[in-house]
């Protein structure tokens, strides 16, 4: 059977870019549909990455607490074990939580919620293979493609998601790995990688460029690096896989160096390939609609995020250019939305914060070093060790600094970068200082209050344009 419906937009994914935009479009008066194939609304993020991600970080970094930091703290708390199937179950929960909250929105804002696969049929045209069976044709003035991403796929390795696994079998491991390869040494493998590392497994990062952390500034990808290998994780850098095989229960891992030459074979119980993602535009019809890809399989945009010849259908988030961050995706779903209802939108894609949820978390924003230096900018920089932070002491939780890269004759900030446990929140005042194009001086005389870790921040702006108090 097939019914047809007649929309001011359709959004094809309902991932963070998706979700967001139909919500905006329909507070802006837009009679909107978001489909969705997974079954689940929030994508990637909510449902294998993000959210899970998070939960399962969160849980292990208390767990590492207890059985490596609350004795010295003066809290005994005895012999500390692992329940993996509750910590699955609480994951799980976070989850199904956050996905059902999103429905919810969409009956308050009125989004029309199709579960299916949609593909392109013509230049107004979406047909959706319904979850339920039978297909719905959804004719609209407006298309957004947000179909989002999937893992790479590394040529050698098969993924069976048990032994050789993405970040999706990563999440969902039935035990506690002996030994564990990380190939990959960028947000996703050193997340996952600290999460079964806490958990007891051995791990191995094998990572093909000389630094960890996918193009951070090389100082703090450096502190960061002994940082974790202080808690117990393994690197082997400028390392390239070459295949692998499975024996007796195991993976073998051939692998060589980057530079040619000098091969070995390592062994685990579980592989994690976690090299990049790419775009996921399987069966989506794009042929129909004159939407092309480039070689890395990114939908090619104009301006105003216009995907095709027909000025009526863009994309947005993980599908094309640009950080495959969940809040990119949000940013440019509201855009593109307001884009179409009044005729503009925008993003200011040199402020988009990057965080890795570790312990200590890492995040920055704007420029690094080794770019601004490349760009034969003039800058001052200003760096802070938490290890003179009042809070970071009280709490002893000392690890990490704070990094500013300032314009030498403006004293513009250009770039921050910070290594705390609360990193990922303090990034947002640097990205507010950004936005609003402040100098580190507009920062450093702006009151913190005491004792606070973000006074680290204000004191490494103070470094930049002046003096430190405390350094
Ligand atoms: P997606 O979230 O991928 O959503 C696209 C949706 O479209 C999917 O649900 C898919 O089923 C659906 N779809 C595709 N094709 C069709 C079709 N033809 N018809 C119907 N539906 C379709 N980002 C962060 O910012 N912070 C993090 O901490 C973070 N952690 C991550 C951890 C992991 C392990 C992973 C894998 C990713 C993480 N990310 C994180 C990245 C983040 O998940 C993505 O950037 C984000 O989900 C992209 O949003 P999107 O809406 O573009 O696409």
């Amino acid at each position: 059977s097939s019914a047809t419906t007649e929309h001011d937009l359709v959004v094809i994914g309902g991932g963070p870019g998706g979700y967001v935009a139909a919500i905006k479009a329909a507070q802006l008066g837009l009679k909107t549909a978001c489909v969705e194939k997974r079954g689940a609304l929030g994508g990637t993020c909510l449902n294998v990455g993000c959210i899970p991600s998070k939960s399962l970080l969160n849980n292990t970094h208390l767990l590492h607490m207890a059985k490596h930091d609350f004795a010295k703290r003066g809290i005994d708390v005895g012999q500390v074990q692992v329940n993996l199937g509750q910590m699955m179950k609480q994951k799980e929960e976070s989850v199904s939580s956050l996905t059902k909250g999103i429905e919810f929105l969409f009956k308050k804002n009125k989004v029309d919620y199709v579960k299916g696969h949609g593909r392109f049929t013509g230049p107004n045209e979406v047909v959706v293979d319904l979850l339920e069976g039978g297909q719905q044709t959804l004719k609209a003035k407006n298309f957004i493609i947000a179909t989002g991403s999937e893992p790479s796929p590394l040529p050698g390795l098969e993924v069976d998601e048990k032994q050789i696994v993405t970040s999706t079998g990563a999440l969902a491991l039935e035990k506690v790995p002996e030994k564990m390869i990380v190939i990959g040494g960028g947000v996703i493998g050193l997340e996952l990688g600290s999460v079964w590392s806490r958990l007891g497994a051995e791990v191995t990062v094998v990572e093909y460029m000389g630094s960890i952390g996918s193009g951070m500034d090389a100082q703090m990808a450096k502190a960061f690096q002994r940082i974790l290998q202080k808690q117990g994780l393994k690197f082997k850098l400028g390392t390239k896989v070459v295949n692998s095989e499975k024996k007796d229960g195991k993976v073998m891992l051939n692998v060589e160096s980057a530079k040619g030459g000098k091969a070995e074979t390592l062994e685990a119980d579980v592989v994690m390939v976690a090299v990049g993602r790419r775009p996921y535009t399987e069966n989506l019809g794009l042929d129909k609609v004159g939407v092309e890809v480039d070689k890395r399989g990114q939908i090619t945009i104009g301006e105003r995020y216009v995907a095709s010849q027909h000025s009526h259908i863009r994309c947005i988030g993980d599908a094309t250019f640009g950080p495959m961050l969940a809040h990119k995706a949000e940013e440019e779903g509201i855009a593109a939305v307001e884009d179409i209802a009044g005729g503009h939108g925008h993003v200011n894609y040199d402020a988009v914060p990057s965080v890795i949820y570790t312990s200590p978390e890492v995040a920055w924003c704007g420029k690094n070093e080794e770019q601004v230096k490349e760009a034969g900018i003039k800058y001052n920089l200003g760096v802070f060790p938490l290890s003179a932070n009042s809070r970071a002491k009280a709490n002893g939780d000392t690890e990490g600094l704070v990094k500013i890269i300032s314009d030498a004759e403006t004293d513009r900030i250009l770039g921050c970068h910070i290594i705390s446990s609360t990193a990922g929140e303090m990034i947002a005042e640097a990205v507010l200082a950004m936005e609003y194009g402040a100098s580190s001086e507009d920062v450093a005389r702006t009151c913190h209050a005491h004792p606070t870790v973000s006074e680290a921040f204000k004191e490494a702006c103070m470094a930049a344009y002046d003096k430190p108090i405390h350094a």
